[in-house]
């Protein structure tokens, strides 16, 4: 279903000119973004996949990585097509590195379908996932108005590279973020996603001001981001500029699409985690063995266990009615 995008102008040379992320496209007529899915049709810049879902699932709310946002619910997660990034590693490649014709065109669901539901599955809300949702702006701007007036949750999982204005006018009615930050290298943003590190700082630093739940999710890839001084020095960033109780994931990365170098070590996974522990007390390790721990939350002051997690499974051990650590009484940041 075709929908007139949001975010764009028209210029002189007759190209639309989409404002919506950093890309900037320049369109011709007949011409689609670098997103495959915006395209200028006779003056007109549209969105090409409003209300197209590849994926509708009720997941546990940690599966999108956010453990410090209603832990232990659950939440209908939704996804599109296309994306604005080209990462070589995704895992999600068949539904973001393709365009709507490549799946049959699926009956559009509007959003208020998509409210009810959210409503029947027993969850808080809606999670705008799977593939990148800046590129279905206007379905997912739509819906979250729709799901923020029924009193229920939004949130979005997403690469952060979208432009202040659309961020700021989605930020009025999302409760909570998870962003990947996915290196802290300008040459690695630019040669492995064919974007920019520095409008992914600026997203961060927007949410965190807002005061907007955030977390952020971090893949280590061995060779391409485990270098132990760039790292640092991300970690002292998240410190400074959003905020000592920023929360952190890092995930282990596994083959995938065009990327087969063999799973990041255990080790690197550890020694990440335990530099990053040094500045923020809410670090988790994804995508690894049990046995491996980094899954529960301690009180940043007394260092008691606070939240335990088994898979998906959460227990509040250490936490009282008010969110406070029950040893010390110190507030965890927890949205609940
Ligand atoms: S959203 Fe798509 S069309 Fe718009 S600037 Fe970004 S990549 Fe280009």
């Amino acid at each position: 279903m075709m929908q007139e995008a949001l975010h764009y102008a028209m210029n002189k040379k007759g190209e639309a000119e989409c404002l919506l992320c950093p890309h900037l496209c320049r369109m011709p007529p007949g011409h689609t973004g670098k997103c495959g899915v915006r395209r200028h049709i006779n003056g007109q810049l549209f969105s090409l996949n409003y209300g197209l879902i590849s994926a509708l699932c009720t997941d546990p709310i940690e599966k999108k990585s956010l453990y410090h946002f209603f832990p232990g619910h659950q939440i209908l997660s939704v996804g599109s097509f296309g994306c604005n990034f080209r990462c070589g590693w995704c895992q999600n490649a068949t539904i973001s590195q393709c365009c709507p014709d490549d799946f049959g065109r699926p009956e559009p669901t509007p959003p208020g379908v998509l409210l009810e539901s959210a409503g029947k599955s027993g969850g808080i809300g809606l999670a705008y996932t799977y593939n990148e949702p800046t590129v279905w702006f206007e379905y997912m701007l739509d819906s979250a108005r729709q799901i923020n007036d029924r009193g229920m949750k939004n949130v979005v999982v997403s690469n952060g590279y979208i432009n202040r204005e659309p961020l700021e006018e989605l930020m009025e009615v999302v409760h909570a973020f998870n962003i990947d930050l996915k290196a802290f290298d300008r040459s690695f943003y630019r040669r492995e996603t064919g974007g920019k590190l520095q409008p992914v700082k600026e997203s961060l630093k927007a949410i965190s001001r807002k005061g907007i739940h955030l977390e952020i999710t971090y893949l280590v890839i061995p060779g391409l981001n485990h270098d132990a001084l760039a790292f640092e020095g991300m970690i002292e960033w998240i410190q400074q500029e959003l905020g000592p109780e920023t929360i952190l994931h890092l995930s282990r990365y596994f083959p995938a699409r065009k990327m087969q170098q063999p799973p990041t070590p255990a080790e690197t996974m550890q020694e990440l985690y335990h530099t990053a522990r040094q500045r923020l007390p809410y670090v988790y390790l994804g995508n690894m063995p049990a046995s491996q721990g980094g899954t529960a939350t301690r009180c940043p002051d007394c260092e008691q266990l606070v939240i335990e997690r088994t898979g998906y499974r959460v227990s509040k051990l250490g936490m009282d009615a008010s969110g406070k650590c029950t040893g010390c009484s110190k507030s965890i940041c927890i949205m609940s």
